[in-house]
C-alpha cells in the first residue's frame, strides 16, 4: 500500500493502474521477450501502441475527424516557439494569464508583432478575462491562451469566441474536463501533468489550420512534416507514448472524461472549502471564480507558518505542496490521477493544522 499523498505540480502522480500494469509487462512486452523500449519503433507491435494512444485521445476528447493528433518531443516550451514559427504571419495576440503565457509569448516575438491583452497582472494573475473583455483584431494570425494557469492556480471556465484560429495551452488541464474540444484549432500539453510522464507532447491540429503552416520549416520544427510521417519522422519517445496509452486506458476504465470531471470538481472542493472555512487562516491567492480545479493555491500569514505546514505536511505523507519558487506559499496539485481520498486527507490536515496553530 502507497502510504504518501502525491501534490507534485509536474511530473505528477500517475495511476497505480496504469504504472503496475508497465511494470508488470516491463520485461516481456506481450511475449516479445523484450520490453517496448527494445524493439524497433517501425515494428506492428510498437505501431498498435502508437495508434492505439491517438485513437484514444481522439475519441476521449471527441475530436472532428480532420483533427490531426500528433506526438513531439521538447515538452511545451518547444511548442511556444513552434506556433509561431509554423503559423506567425505579421501579427499575432496573446493573452497573458500568468507565466506560461507570459513565456509564449516572449517566445513568440522572435517571430513578429505580438499583441498582448494582459490581464490582472498588477493582482498577481488572480482572476481570468471574459470573453467580452477580449480584443479580437483579424490582423492577427492566431490567439492563444492557457487554459490553466499551473503556478496561480486559475483555470477558464469559457473560452474565447472568434474568427481568429484558437490555439491553446491545455498543459495542465487537458483531459480534465468534458469541454468541447473541437473549439480550438491547435491545442498542446505536455504530457506530464495529466497524462502520462515527461518526454512527450500532445498537439491536436485541424486539418484547415494545418494548411496555414509556413512549408519552409526545418522538418523537426514543422507539423506538417509530423502529420504526414504520423509522429513517425523520427524515433518517437516510445516509452512515453506508452505510459500515456495506459494512461488514456485508465481514463477509459474509469468511465471517460465526464466521470473524472466530477471527480476533480469533488477534490477541489473539498480544498476550497477547507480555505473558505478557515476564516482567514488560509488565503487562496485565485478569486473565487476563476478557481482551478488542478491547482489549488494559497497562502498562510507569514512565512514560518508556510514553512511549518509544510514540513508537518510532509511528516504526514502529505508531498509536494510547496508553491512554485516565482511565487512561494501552498500549491495542491490535484491532477486526474491524485485520488478523491489524498484530497480528504489534506483537507483533514488543513482543519487540524489550524487548529493546532491559531
Ligand atoms: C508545465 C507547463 C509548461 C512547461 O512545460 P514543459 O513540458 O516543461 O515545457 C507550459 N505550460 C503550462 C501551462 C504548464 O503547466
Amino acid at each position: 500500500m502507497k502510504n504518501v499523498h502525491n501534490f507534485s505540480a509536474g511530473p505528477a502522480a500517475l495511476p497505480r493502474q496504469a504504472l503496475e500494469k508497465a511494470q508488470s509487462s516491463l520485461l516481456n512486452y506481450e511475449e516479445s521477450q523484450v520490453s517496448i523500449m527494445e524493439m524497433s519503433h517501425r515494428s506492428k507491435t510498437y505501431e498498435n501502441v502508437h495508434f492505439q494512444a491517438i485513437s484514444r485521445l481522439k475519441s476521449l476528447m471527441k475530436l472532428d475527424e480532420d483533427t490531426h493528433i500528433l506526438f513531439f518531443q521538447g515538452g511545451a516550451n518547444l511548442q511556444f516557439s513552434m506556433v509561431p514559427m509554423n503559423f506567425l504571419n505579421n501579427q499575432s495576440s496573446y493573452v497573458l494569464t500568468g507565466v506560461w503565457s507570459e513565456k509564449a509569448a516572449n517566445e513568440a516575438k522572435r517571430f513578429g508583432t505580438i499583441d498582448v491583452q494582459t490581464h490582472a497582472k498588477e493582482n498577481g494573475y488572480s482572476t481570468i478575462p471574459s470573453p467580452d473583455d477580449l480584443s479580437y483584431d483579424d490582423r492577427n494570425s492566431y490567439l492563444h491562451i492557457t487554459s490553466n494557469n499551473t503556478i496561480y492556480g486559475t483555470q477558464w471556465k469559457k473560452f474565447p469566441y472568434s474568427k481568429l484560429p484558437l490555439v491553446c495551452d491545455m498543459s495542465s488541464d487537458i483531459l480534465s474536463r468534458d469541454i468541447d474540444y473541437n473549439a480550438f484549432d491547435l491545442i498542446y500539453a505536455g504530457a506530464q501533468k495529466n497524462l502520462g510522464p515527461a518526454g512527450v507532447t500532445i498537439v491536436a491540429v485541424k486539418d484547415s489550420f494545418l494548411k496555414n503552416a509556413h512549408s519552409d520549416v526545418a522538418p523537426m520544427l514543422s507539423y506538417q512534416t509530423f502529420s504526414k510521417s504520423q509522429s513517425m519522422y523520427n524515433t518517437p519517445p516510445v516509452f512515453s507514448i506508452y505510459m500515456l496509452n495506459l494512461v488514456l486506458e485508465w481514463i477509459e476504465s474509469e468511465g471517460g472524461v465526464s466521470s473524472i470531471e466530477a471527480r476533480n470538481e469533488k477534490k477541489a472542493s473539498l480544498l476550497y472549502d477547507a480555505i473558505d472555512r478557515s476564516e482567514g487562516f488560509y488565503r487562496g491567492h485565485a478569486e473565487k471564480e476563476a478557481r482551478s480545479t488542478m491547482n489549488v493555491t494559497f497562502n498562510l500569514q507569514h512565512d514560518d507558518l508556510e514553512k511549518l505546514f509544510l514540513q508537518e505536511a510532509e511528516e504526514a505523507g502529505l508531498i509536494g505542496l510547496p508553491g512554485h519558487r516565482l511565487v512561494g506559499g501552498i500549491r495542491a496539485s490535484i491532477y486526474n490521477a491524485v485520488p478523491l481520498e489524498s484530497c480528504e486527507v489534506l483537507a483533514a490536515f488543513m482543519d487540524s493544522f489550524k487548529r493546532k496553530h491559531t
